[in-house]
């Protein structure tokens, strides 16, 4: 049940109180293990359906949000985490949706930061409101974060977002080195015909500005009103590309996420490659989700889902919210196959619905 007392939502984030962590009896790490085998322990929330763009591969023109009565309050999201938490899961990251026009976000990000057994609290962001949450965000104890970059020339950015400024997001992003953010990653969609003339642009870009970048193969997500296999653009065609310009040497690196890591010589900076497509990880895959809904989705490119909602609104006892998330576990599907469905999506979910 909502406990108003305590709600966020009415509170700005210096009025809120302490931090509401609760002695939950924590597991083992590793408690949540699929039927594959795979131990989860990262998971992705998304904290809101909306956005302030709407990038023509994530979402439709005209979109309907959900209503803010079906969208988890910022305690509820601080009870699903912290009981994931309490099950092993030691990465969280934040998303949407835009994650920062969720209001009192940081009233959320605080907490999460400071539960007991969590090791990473990340975000991603499509920047446009960094330059002012930037500082906010590093002070309530977000480790790092990634913004969505697909384009540096402003025309191309707006055809993209439909809405976006890019001068905004790059300030957001310099913002963010100036807060004490080190290695931020660019994410980057690699859509054939529509930004393939600008990897190497962004890449020299990450170097300048001493940030990663990771280039993400288009998936199927959603029906956005056009085909994906005309702009489909594979990993090997980006290595291919990017090699002879930056001498991109493979590495063991990882983050805890889907990406494969290259190194460039004599820099910092590390090229990213995410490969739904091409290099399926769903072997690896460590994580599930969470959407603004509240329905845990084990994988993000299939449509079986639990709903916590229900166990979130039902009552106070975090008991029976435990066992249907280690029940959930046992949905988890091997893998995802999305190449087939590259110009009919089978999971009719926009990417803002589940969270990237
Ligand atoms: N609004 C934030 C942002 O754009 O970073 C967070 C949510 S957004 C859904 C998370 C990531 O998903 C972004 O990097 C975006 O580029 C990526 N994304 C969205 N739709 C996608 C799709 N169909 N295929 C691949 N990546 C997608
Ligand atoms: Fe919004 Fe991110 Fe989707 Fe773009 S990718 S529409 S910024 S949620």
């Amino acid at each position: 049940m909502r406990n108003e007392s305590l709600n966020p939502e009415v509170l700005p984030p210096a009025a809120a109180g302490p931090t509401t962590t609760r002695a939950s009896s924590r597991h083992a790490a590793g408690t949540l293990i699929d039927k594959y085998g795979r131990h989860i322990t990262y998971i992705r929330l998304s904290i809101t359906d909306r956005c302030d763009f709407r990038c023509t591969y994530c979402m439709a023109e005209e979109m309907t949000f959900l209503p803010r009565d079906q969208v988890l309050s910022l305690e509820e999201c601080l009870r699903v985490v912290r009981t994931f938490v309490g099950l092993g899961v030691t990465k969280v990251r934040i998303t949407g949706g835009e994650p920062l026009v969720r209001k009192n976000v940081l009233w959320l990000l605080e907490r999460i930061a400071a539960l007991d057994g969590l090791k990473d609290l990340v975000l991603t962001t499509n920047g446009s409101q960094l330059d002012r949450y930037a500082a906010d965000l590093k002070q309530a104890g977000v480790k790092r974060i990634n913004v969505s970059l697909d384009t540096l020339r402003p025309e191309r950015f707006k055809a993209i977002t439909r809405i976006g400024d890019l001068d905004k997001v790059l300030r957001g992003i310099d913002a963010a080195g100036a807060a004490g953010f080190t290695r931020t990653k660019l994410n980057t969609v690699m859509m054939r015909g529509v930004n393939d003339d600008e990897f190497v642009d962004l890449v020299r870009y990450a170097m300048a500005h001493d940030l990663n970048v990771s280039f993400i193969e288009e998936m199927p997500l959603g029906d956005v009103g056009h085909g994906r296999s005309n702009t489909y653009y594979s990993t090997d065609e980006g290595l291919a590309l990017l090699s002879p310009h930056f001498g991109l040497v493979p590495t063991v690196e990882n983050t805890g996420g889907p990406a494969r890591y290259w190194r460039i010589p004599g820099s910092e900076t590390r090229v990213g490659f995410i490969s739904p497509h091409s290099h399926n990880f769903c072997d690896s895959c460590n994580r599930v989700r969470v959407t603004a809904q509240g329905e845990l989705y084990p994988c993000l490119g299939q449509n079986d889902a639990m709903s916590l909602m229900p166990l979130l609104r039902e009552g106070d006892d975090d008991a029976p919210l435990r066992a249907a998330i280690v029940r959930a576990m046992g949905i988890k599907p091997k893998e995802h196959n999305f190449t087939e469905q590259l110009d009919a999506p089978r999971v009719v979910r926009f990417m803002s619905m589940t969270g990237g």
